[in-house]
């Protein structure tokens, strides 16, 4: 979330918890929401213990309870048929989503959102389906775990946090701000800790696999892509993004048989020009029916992408979340500001 964000939702989420959310979905017309998460776990998740927070099953509940309270479950079908007719789409509804692919959507939260009868969407990575590879960000946190429980023992080690001007001293150890362009960095730093990802992923089953998703989809749920490998799209030549996109697409859609064509951006959909767009929804021959992002809640000059509220921040319930999402989507309107314009 950017800073100001933050800033703004700080002094927000103290007052507009007292609005109430119906007379929120009057002022601003915003009624239907896209709430979304990662996972959910009521254990500790080393891959993830360093980077956010995230909610037990208790908590999630609650916040399902709030989105029922005030709007219709639906499921990506009847959001695609809206776009598809031009139509609005439904009133009062949520659409729910899940990103990453992680083992967490089968495990813990399939279960819960069956039985309160909650269609979600899920988003793989194409690249870590079955636990092939790792998201290098899940590996930082798992060497900060390490490095945590271990210290900075060998010269070698210290040596090598010296060369890449990382800062020993620091809570993450620095490696937070290794990026996807220099990730190669983190496999270097587990060798010299000793640390095996292959290990981790063979032991904890960190992703879905091939048949729970096919499981999953006979359950009703459905699948989108979250890109091959998880960079951070700004920063990628747009032939780049374009092919990190088509191909994640295609290969989900190939490997589950899938209809329609979806994908969520990892991290963030912050500064993607008209131009990727364009080709993405190339009417001749678009690679996706639909794309999200996570900015919260606001319209996007895109049409057919879609922004969606990340319900994860901080300590912060679903109604203050959701009700400071409203307050600040007012105070945007004021400055012409609730539209992404690219
Ligand atoms: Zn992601």
């Amino acid at each position: 979330m950017v800073n100001n964000k933050k800033r703004a939702f700080r002094i927000l989420s103290s007052i507009s918890g007292i609005i109430p959310v119906e007379i929120l979905k009057q002022i601003t017309r915003q009624k239907t929401i896209f709430p979304f998460y990662h996972l959910i776990s009521d254990e500790e998740v080393p891959h993830v213990k360093f980077l956010y927070r995230i909610r037990n099953t208790k908590e999630f509940i609650a916040d399902l309870d709030l989105f029922l309270k005030h709007y219709k479950p639906i499921g990506v079908a009847e959001v695609l048929d809206s776009y598809k007719a031009d139509r609005p789409l439904p009133e009062n509804s949520f659409l729910l989503s899940f990103d990453d692919g992680l083992r967490e959507f089968n495990d813990v939260v399939a279960p819960i959102l069956l039985q309160k009868g909650i269609p979600a969407t899920c988003f793989l990575n194409s690249g870590f389906v079955d636990n092939r590879d790792l998201f290098y960000r899940y590996k930082a946190s798992l060497l900060i775990g390490r490095l945590k429980e271990t210290g900075i023992q060998t010269e070698p080690v210290r040596t090598w946090f010296r060369d890449h001007h990382l800062s020993e001293n620091t809570h993450d150890y620095g490696l937070l701000t290794i990026s996807y362009s220099n990730r190669y960095l983190l496999d270097e730093l587990a060798v010299l800790l000793d640390y095996d990802f292959g290990e981790y992923l063979r032991k904890n089953h960190p992703y879905l696999d091939f048949a729970q998703i096919q499981t999953l989809i006979r359950q009703g749920f459905t699948f989108g892509a979250h890109s091959i490998d998880h960079p951070e799209f700004r920063f990628l030549p747009e032939n780049e993004q374009i092919r990190q996109t088509s191909q994640s697409i295609l290969d989900i859609k190939e490997k589950f048989g899938l209809y329609y064509k979806l994908f969520s951006f990892p991290f963030t959909d912050f500064g993607i020009q008209t131009s990727f767009f364009d080709r993405i929804f190339d009417p001749a021959e678009p690679f996706a029916d639909l794309t999200f992002g996570g900015a919260g809640l606001k319209r996007d000059s895109v049409r057919k992408n879609i922004q969606r509220i990340p319900f994860e921040e901080g300590s912060l319930n679903a109604k203050q979340i959701l009700a400071t999402e409203y307050a600040y989507y007012m105070i945007k309107s004021i400055f012409g500001k609730n539209l992404i314009r690219r």
